[in-house]
């Protein structure tokens, strides 16, 4: 059973009430019945004494049988036992017996301290009659002498039967100020009480999201105050409940209205929320509260989740859905294991990327017939026209070269960047690769008075690659380091890595990059110095395709480099290529 503050309250004062009767109960017998023989010892020496004026005469004329005929009559009238005892012991008359046959009273307590000119008190059981009894002597002088003892005394079953009539009374005194301690000890817990179970009543209202709850309270104590408080809580807890789902409310449509699917998990893999976006992406109805494996079909995105999940870091993936194409960022929150997935459409972004590439693509195609039409007219021309005339052909010459070499970078990048670009893999030892290379170059090296130098790993391995795209690839990064290196050393250091990966470096002692440039070298048709980059031919997109065809080979290329001093491009590349 709950032990409600009621019940222990009340139980508290009915404890109390019930010890503190039992206690009175107990103890008010004996307490109540001294009282009582000392109520009516007193009462007796006054009877004895007033009696004394009227024995007294009867003694000093010598009227013995007088007197025990008068003890006789007086104590029958009053109900009292009489006796007069002399000096020695003697019995002179007495109430209720024959004096001449009663045994000498000297010993007797009462008697005794008479003697002594005290008054004497003694309770005990009367061989005489054959009773218990109340004894009270008293001195009795002549002429101021001790003379005889009167004695009165009381048999005890008669102030017994008066003291339990008191007795009944006074249990029933008692019983009834229990009862009525009891009611008023009812009515107190009740009152106490009342109030904490009305607040505990509103308190489960509000914790069951009724906030209307009030406790009003007519007491002017504690309590009330509590219930003030409790009042006020409720108020303040509604109104940052209404902030709350107002927020919620705000958030939810803020959510709702962005273009991008939106995706939460818990660290139990249950969606907490999703929004309409994406739930359209996945044709799925209110997932919310499902675990994601079971709401969504879509094996890819599934697993995707799980990688995020197992390797416990962010993560991005492109997933095809239903002919649409999705950039899927998870981000972690690491604190609570949640996922939150954000799903970018890219479809839009990817076919204007196409249309842009076809483009370059259709015009490179396009532009080249003509350009080599118009260089073969232009090497016939030379033979024919004028000497003073050939100035103008040159330059027409040179920037037909030059749109020549364009249209060729564009349509090998766009060739590059198709998506089913397929490799042609082979063994390749790449010693041999650039030393066929250098040979391109080995005229313009002479030219410039450069000297090249190739420090090779012993141990170098053949690599897994496309011999063609490398060369391509090399030669790009070799026609730059003699392009832009006017004297000094072409250095090319073939190092194994590791196990898996070797690399290639091709460092010269030309002008060098200045630093703010460096990252953005690789993008197409940037250059540093445009107008040196023109005279000597550049197209600004040779480093995209040697970053193009790295990536192809699931490598990475670098660069370090020192204005004035030189650069440093290196081609890290796996030993083997998974394709
Ligand atoms: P370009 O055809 O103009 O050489 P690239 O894409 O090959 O175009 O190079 C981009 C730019 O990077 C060049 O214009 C040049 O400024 C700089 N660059 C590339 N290689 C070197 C190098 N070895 N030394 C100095 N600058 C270089």
């Amino acid at each position: 059973m709950k032990r409600t503050i009621f019940l222990k309250v009340f139980g508290g004062f009915f404890l109390v009430i019930l010890v503190f009767t039992c206690f009175l109960l107990l103890f008010s017998h004996s307490t109540i019945k001294n009282f009582y023989l000392d109520t009516l010892s007193h009462d007796l020496v006054n009877l004895g004494e007033a009696l004394k004026l009227i024995v007294v005469p009867y003694l000093e004329n010598d009227r013995k049988e007088d007197l025990d005929v008068f003890v006789k009559k007086f104590g029958a009238d009053i109900n009292t036992r009489i006796t007069i005892v002399d000096l020695d012991g003697v019995v002179l008359a007495d109430s209720d017996e024959d004096p001449e046959l009663m045994n000498n009273h000297k010993f007797r307590p009462e008697i005794a301290t008479a003697y002594r000119g005290r008054t004497g008190k003694s309770l005990r059981f009367s061989n005489t009659v054959g009773a218990e009894m109340l004894y009270i002597g008293l001195p009795v002088k002549r002429n101021g002498q001790l003379s005889e003892v009167l004695r009165i005394s009381l048999y005890v079953e008669d102030i017994d039967r008066l003291y339990s009539g008191l007795m009944l009374n006074i249990r029933r005194i008692i019983i009834i100020l229990s009862v009525l301690s009891l009611a008023g000890a009812f009515l107190f817990s009740r009152t106490l009480t009342q109030p904490i179970k009305k607040m505990k009543l509103a308190s489960e209202k509000i914790a069951s999201g009724n906030f209307d709850a009030r406790v009003s309270l007519r007491n002017r104590d504690e309590l009330k105050d509590l219930a003030d408080g409790l009042n006020s809580m409720t108020d303040r807890i509604q109104s940052m409940f209404d902030e709350m789902s107002r927020q919620k409310e705000e958030l939810n449509s803020v959510l709702s209205s962005i273009a991008d699917g939106l995706l939460a998990i818990d660290n139990q893999g249950k969606i907490m929320f999703s929004n309409k976006i994406f739930q359209e992406i996945f044709r799925v109805e209110q997932p919310d509260g499902k675990f994601y494996w079971e709401a969504i079909r879509d094996r890819e995105f599934n697993e995707f989740i799980k990688d995020v999940q197992q390797e416990r870091k962010n993560k991005t993936k492109e997933i095809g859905r239903y002919g649409q194409l999705f950039l899927c960022r998870a981000v972690l929150l690491s604190s609570r294991e949640e996922i939150v997935i954000s799903m970018h459409d890219l479809t839009e972004l990817r076919r204007m990327e196409k249309i842009k590439k076809d483009f370059i693509s259709n015009v490179s195609h396009e532009l080249r017939t003509p350009l080599t039409a118009i260089k073969g007219y232009v090497e016939t021309l030379k033979d024919e026209i004028a000497k003073d005339s050939q100035k103008y052909l040159d330059v027409i010459d040179r920037h037909t070269d030059r749109l020549i070499n364009i249209v060729k970078d564009l349509l090998l990048l766009s060739e590059l960047e198709e998506v089913e670009t397929k490799l042609e893999f082979e063994q390749i030892d790449c010693n041999r690769m650039i030393e066929s290379i250098l040979k391109i170059f080995d005229q313009r090296i002479k030219q410039k008075g450069l000297s090249v130098k190739v420090h090779a790993d012993s141990e170098f391995p053949r690599i897994q690659g496309d011999p063609f795209r490398l060369e391509q690839m090399f030669i790009n990064i070799l026609d730059n380091a003699v392009k832009y290196t006017e004297k000094g050393t072409i250095e090319i250091f073939l190092k194994r890595e590791n196990v898996k990966s070797v690399s290639i470096a091709i460092q010269d002692t030309g002008i060098g990059i200045p630093k703010d440039h460096l990252p953005r070298i690789f993008e197409r048709f940037y250059v540093v110095d445009k107008s040196r980059s023109r005279k000597l031919g550049g197209t600004g997109l040779g480093l995209s395709i040697v970053k193009h065809i790295s990536l192809l080979h699931n490598g990475k290329v670098s660069v370090e480099s020192t204005i004035r001093k030189g650069t440093k491009f290196t081609v890290v590349l796996p030993v083997k290529t998974p394709h």
